[in-house]
């Protein structure tokens, strides 16, 4: 069993990516390419804030998605906080539940450019908390002209959402997350891909040691320069946090072949990582941490039985 807990998925996709004049990934391209990666299902997050990259996305097409291409695709919902209509934490738990009533099973990738300790989010962290909803997020500092919540150097704000919602389970993503793990790390190379080693003292060893709330997504070149930018403190960390951490890909067009999965492999068979970490990288931690239920249904190995 292999699960992705980052895909970006649209029924029809029209527009082309700026960068590329590539559009994003449809269903059916997404499901061709976790076929030939082994890939059994994906979370697929939808993109709605008025920063996102290629196009919004409605739930009803990501439910759709889902009824076509059965037991493939796990749905998340998102939002961009700063909606006038969503002003309180009952108001998110009233829509929250009509989506977790179709199949919904956590919030992301939020992508809106709003503080972490802003009170529109906390509203949103309030109900999900409620929900037990994990939420997948993109985060980047004030300077940048990007994407994602917004924090600087250290996550001095993240760090209070932490605090301040010990039952939410935070999925952290993108180059501004993955970067904070080594104490080197200055203000102007927080939105970088450092392949210097990793340093001592980075403050996301010291948030994954102190909440244990906060979880790791792997996905896109962010998370592979992670994994693959200091081996040795690689596999200290991977055996760290081996409950926390997850697979995902973020393939946002056709021609994106993210490694993760054959890279994890090639380390378990040189016997840098352990067997049963690497398990619960690719989709036991996913399975638990979701609750999707795949390991009681499926059997011991995970094997899928439907
Ligand atoms: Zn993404």
């Amino acid at each position: 069993m292999v699960i992705d807990i980052h895909a970006h998925v649209l029924r029809w996709p029209v527009l082309k990516k700026f960068n590329n004049g590539l559009p994003l990934m449809s269903a059916e391209e997404q499901v061709r390419r976790m076929d030939e990666k082994g890939i059994d299902k994906a979370v697929i997050l939808p993109l709605t804030s008025a920063e996102v990259i290629g196009e919004p996305q409605s739930m009803g097409e990501v439910f759709d998605i889902c009824r076509l291409y059965p037991g493939r695709f796990i749905p998340f919902c998102d939002f961009d906080v700063r909606r006038y209509d969503m002003n309180s934490a009952e108001r998110y738990r009233e829509v929250l539940e009509q989506y977790v009533a179709r199949g919904a099973k956590g919030v992301g990738e939020l992508t809106c450019r709003v503080y972490w300790d802003d009170p529109r989010l906390w509203n949103l962290f309030a109900a999900c908390e409620d929900l037990g909803l994990p939420v997948t997020f993109h985060t980047s500092p004030p300077e940048a002209i990007t994407y994602g919540l917004i924090d600087e150097l250290g996550f001095p704000r993240f760090e209070k959402a932490l605090q301040r919602f010990p039952n939410l389970r935070f999925f952290g993503h993108s180059a501004s997350f993955w970067s904070e793990i080594s104490g080197d790390l200055t203000a102007d190379r927080k939105e970088g891909y450092p392949k210097t080693p990793v340093a001592p003292g980075g403050t996301l060893v010291r948030l994954f040691r102190t909440y244990p709330n906060l979880c790791g997504d792997l996905s896109a070149g962010s998370g592979f320069n992670a994994l693959t930018r200091d081996p040795a403190f690689t596999y200290e960390f991977l055996d760290e946090f081996q409950d926390r951490l997850m697979l995902g890909l973020d393939h946002t067009d056709a021609e994106l072949d993210f490694q993760h999965i054959e890279w994890l492999r090639a380390r378990r068979d040189e016997g840098h990582i352990a067997p049963e970490v690497c398990e619960k990288i690719l989709w036991r931690n996913a399975d638990r941490i979701i609750g999707l239920g795949f390991a009681e249904w499926a059997g011991a190995d995970g094997a899928d039985r439907a």
